[in-house]
């Protein structure tokens, strides 16, 4: 059954073997996320190419996430490892406290004195312990326990409304960025960005590294719903990171946050991941709650492009069966959703001026008024292949690339299914035919079918997509 929306897993101790590893891809994941906040660098370059043989052997495109781990701010270690905080209990965030207790703890982040004040929530723990701060003196953060509960080692911290001033990148990012480069990932995703310049400043280091990886932004901090925009306009896509976007904003605006912001990046022609408790049951159990499965269908229904797993996947107990569920509950919702009439207002009313852009409209408009069976990209960075799918035209799009990391990269977007064919002719009528022999041979057309081809008179451009052309299956042309 063919698979509109991609799954994302995060590869970790239950997912870290070739043989769990070959399963996962067999079962639909689309792009493998490394960890940044685990692990040495020397795994994740290991895990990288290991998960790249595998796809290789499998026929199988798969892309590489490195998820950097950002200015995560937490609080530093107890004496015994935890304390349990009860209500109403007096408790002092410490900058300069070495060994946490009973009355106080230290702190990763030591600007959080200059950052809060009297009346300031925190959240710690992913907001399962509630603080108020009463006052900030010097390094100590005063504060009264509303919400008790055990507090362990190393927890984040999270301030209601935002306002940590913490930047995106770290020194350890910064790092991180120079492996992203050696392991040749395909996205990177920036973790807490504020605002567009901090994406900015990821694709200039990623880039000074040497790497030509896509930028992933992850909404998790109330400035980042603010700035949504320059932080679209700044990133290739965004992930819905509702683990700390939900302790930073307060859960039930989370859902609607969601839909506002898979719509917004499909108008700009960015990717959409949505993250974080898809199926979080099914780290202990091997079938979803029903509330899971809704949530997967839902966003499929919202236009994500993809799904992600963490701790299911990570260190769950059944990493295969949640992408087993994962897959089959896309499909399903994929078959209910309406396909869209997609309307002159809708593909010409966007910004868009550039040729390439301009030949994939046209050709989602010809699918929108003919029964064709798909659209067939003829791509070399990916682009024509990237602005048709942004509009959920119910046709597959087929991808047709002879470069590698195209073809991997590709594997991440919404109704997209790339293809890897060798390029041996400079001839685009000849290219053309290759492509409609390969997919034949595959099964995804028959005889017959009507499909359109997009592509570039001159082979081998990136960005060169100058052409339309709308053929039955089999018929001779001259
Ligand atoms: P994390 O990001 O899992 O790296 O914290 C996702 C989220 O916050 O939802
Ligand atoms: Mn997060």
């Amino acid at each position: 059954m063919l698979r509109s929306t991609k799954i994302v897993a995060t590869l970790g101790p239950a997912s870290n073997d070739p043989a769990t590893q070959e399963r996962l891809l067999n079962a639909g994941v689309n792009m493998v996320r490394l960890n940044f906040s685990h692990g040495t660098a020397e795994d994740h370059i290991n895990r990288a190419a290991g998960v790249r043989e595998i796809a290789k052997k499998l026929g199988r495109a798969v892309a590489v996430l490195v998820d950097l781990q950002g200015p995560k701010i937490r609080v530093g270690k107890f004496e015994k490892g935890k304390v349990t905080l009860e209500k109403g209990a007096k408790f002092i965030l410490d900058a300069e406290c070495q060994v946490g207790n009973l009355e106080r703890v230290g702190l990763d982040y030591k600007e959080l004195p200059n950052d809060v004040e009297a009346g300031a929530i925190l959240l710690l723990n992913d907001g399962l312990i509630k603080m108020e701060v009463n006052e900030v003196r010097g390094p100590e953060v005063h504060c009264t326990v509303l919400l008790g509960g055990v507090l362990s080692n190393n927890k984040g911290i999270n301030r209601q409304g935002g306002g940590l001033t913490a930047p995106a990148l770290t020194a350890k990012d910064m790092e991180d960025i120079k492996t992203a480069a050696k392991l040749n990932a395909d996205y990177v995703a920036v973790s807490f960005p504020k605002s567009g310049s901090d994406m900015y400043m990821a694709r200039t280091l990623l880039r000074a590294a040497g790497s030509k990886a896509l930028l992933i932004a992850k909404i998790e901090r109330t400035e980042a719903i603010t700035n949504l925009e320059e932080i679209l306009d700044a990133s290739d896509g965004i992930m819905v990171a509702r683990g700390d976007l939900a302790v930073e904003v307060g859960e039930a605006t989370v859902p609607a946050l969601q839909k506002k912001m898979i719509k917004l990046a499909r108008k700009k022609n960015k990717l959409t991941i949505t993250a974080t408790q898809m199926m979080e049951s099914m780290i202990e159990n091997p079938v979803p709650t029903r509330a899971e499965v809704s949530d997967v269908a839902n966003a499929v229904l919202d236009g994500t492009d993809a799904v992600m797993l963490s701790a299911e996947s990570a260190a769950g107990k059944f990493p295969v069966e949640t992408v087993e569920v994962m897959a089959r509950t896309c499909v399903e919702a994929e078959k209910s959703q309406e396909s869209k009439i997609i309307t002159e207002d809708a593909l010409f009313g966007g910004d868009f001026s550039r040729i390439d852009q301009a030949i994939s409209m046209s050709a989602l408009y010809a699918a929108s008024r003919l029964n064709v069976k798909a659209i067939a990209a003829l791509t070399q960075s990916g682009s024509s292949a990237l602005w048709v799918s942004r509009f959920l035209c119910g046709v597959p799009i087929y991808a047709i690339t002879p470069v590698e990391e195209t073809y991997n990269r590709l594997s991440l977007m919404r109704d997209v299914h790339p293809m890897l064919v060798a390029q041996v002719t400079n001839d685009h009528d000849e290219q053309l035919v290759r492509a409609e022999v390969e997919m034949l041979r595959r099964g995804v057309v028959q005889k017959g079918d009507y499909v359109i081809f997009i592509f570039g008179d001159v082979v081998g451009i990136g960005g060169g997509t100058n052409s339309m052309k709308i053929v039955k299956v089999g018929e001779r042309r001259s």
